[in-house]
């Protein structure tokens, strides 16, 4: 058996509120560690657990907020000072052979001795094999008694620090799968909220697929709370704003309708704000003035926590969050992207044109996947990764009509823009076959997938398979 001190951060601090910090904390670290923990005991400041596996222990406490630190320990019991000495000497004697050391004691109960004995007596004993030095010594050999009990440890391993999950309110984030959202929503979890998802999915299931599993990685932080994930199919929408709207305001418009959706599952679900992923003028969109405009009129508060964070530090955070890898797959349309949205847009002229699109928003499809679920859904969908990859170099295209989105010219292939793509096929009828053509490969098998439901013989490939490709 091993025991783990677990020391908590600003839970100390919060009065009256304390204990119930407290037991969420307990209760999210026995949820996380199920099994491995076996005894639970509380001192002032401290949980100390009893654990069958360090190794786990230790990469589960990494992920659990509310911790500031814990230490991997051993627990002595003795009779006095003479007892308790001879036990820690025989604890630390082979960590501090051939370095430097001190020793660091705290007492909590009644003893014929304090603190300072402690580290005298020990620190005496330990200098016939070690040396002292108290300003910078390789092993710190800390003593923390306990009434008749001593916990004894040399190192210090971090936590995340912030707020148990469960004891801040609910709020829904807004994640692309991007590495900007998910840290986003990390930070929300970090100051104890519960968080739940959503995803515009203007894509199909292979983006659905991506963004999933991003966010499942996330959820290893999420102990404590269940969450949600709303999957909003989104691209009749976005292909309508690219139709629709001007193309400077086109962006601007694309996120107020995300916002006023993500406000209307909020209000119905009870969460109490949004949270996206932006940073001032980390791209066109996301000027002040076009902030300001996207989230005119919206009722409820929207949480940026990257505001002020430069790309780099979002994305050095999402590496420590363990997202970066997954973020970087997640596949991105280049369709809107495409698109240069005028830096300072002006609220009445973006509303106006919103509310062209405000209407369709009554009849989306929500889909709604929840926690338990989760692991399931991805694996029912995971064929999705594979069947891609092997379609795109699998696209035989003789006899199709060539369609390349987006604007490179190629000898008989017809360029068009992406929202122009769905209306050409459709008026060249079901007795055509048709090819479509993007850089990735991505945006034309979304467009692929979604003429294929209609009943469209539609293949799909990305520049670089097209141009090594013989038939
Ligand atoms: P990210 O790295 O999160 O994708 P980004 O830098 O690409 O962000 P934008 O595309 O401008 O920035 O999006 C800004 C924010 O809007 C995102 O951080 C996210 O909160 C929200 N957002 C953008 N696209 C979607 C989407 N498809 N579904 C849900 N939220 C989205
Ligand atoms: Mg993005």
């Amino acid at each position: 058996m091993a025991f783990v001190i677990v020391r908590y951060s600003e839970i100390g601090l919060k009065g009256g509120r304390r204990k119930w910090f407290e037991d969420k904390l307990e209760e999210n670290i026995k949820k996380s560690l199920g099994d491995v923990v076996k005894r639970i005991k509380r001192y002032y400041g401290r949980i100390i657990l009893d654990v069958s596996d360090e190794a786990i222990a230790k990469i589960k406490l990494s992920k659990i907020f509310g911790i500031k630190s814990f230490s991997l320990a051993e627990r002595i019991e003795f009779n006095n000072l003479n007892d308790l000495v001879e036990k820690a000497f025989e604890y630390f004697k082979d960590k501090v052979k051939g370095k430097t050391f001190k020793v660091e004691c705290n007492r909590v109960g009644k003893h014929d001795f304090n603190s300072y004995d402690v580290k005298v007596v020990l620190g005496d004993k330990l200098s016939s094999i070690a040396k002292v030095d108290v300003k910078n010594p390789d092993v710190e050999c800390w003593v923390e008694i306990r009434n008749k009990e001593a916990y004894l440890f040399t190192e210090f391993l971090n936590g995340p620090g912030g707020l148990p999950i469960g004891t801040e309110g609910k709020v829904l984030a807004l994640v692309s799968g991007g590495y900007d959202s998910i840290v986003a929503a990390w930070f929300l979890m970090k100051r104890g909220c519960k968080v739940d998802f959503v995803f515009f999915n203007q894509g199909s299931d292979l983006q659905k697929y991506f963004v999933l599993k991003t966010i499942k990685k996330l959820l290893e932080w999420s102990v404590g709370y269940e969450n949600t994930i709303y999957v909003v199919d989104f691209l009749d929408i976005s292909m309508k704003i690219l139709k629709e709207i001007k193309p400077s305001l086109s962006l601007v418009v694309f996120r107020r309708s995300m916002y006023s959706l993500a406000e209307k599952i909020a209000l119905g679900n009870g969460h109490l704000a949004l949270v996206t992923g932006e940073s001032i003028g980390q791209k066109s969109s996301q000027t002040a003035e076009n902030l300001y405009s996207a989230e005119y009129g919206i009722r409820i508060p929207i949480f940026r926590p990257l505001i002020g964070l430069d790309k780099d530090e979002i994305i050095n955070i999402s590496r420590y969050v363990g997202t970066y890898e997954y973020s970087e797959k997640v596949p991105e349309l280049c369709s809107l992207l495409s698109v240069h949205p005028s830096v300072k847009s002006n609220a009445p002229e973006v509303i106006k044109e919103f509310k062209m699109i405000e209407p369709l928003l009554e009849n989306v499809n929500i889909e709604k996947i929840t926690f338990d679920k989760l692991e399931d859904y991805l694996s029912k969908i995971s064929y999705i990764e594979k069947e891609f990859t092997r379609s795109l170099s699998n696209f035989g295209e003789s006899g199709r009509i060539k369609i390349f989105i987006g604007k490179r010219k190629i000898p008989g292939v017809i360029s068009l823009d992406f929202s122009k793509v769905y209306d050409f096929v459709k008026s060249h009828g079901k007795d055509n076959k048709y090819l479509l053509i993007c850089e990735r490969g991505i945006s034309a098998y979304v467009l692929a997938s979604k003429l294929k439901k209609e009943g469209y013989d539609v293949k799909y490939t990305s520049i670089e398979k097209f141009i090594l490709h013989k038939e």
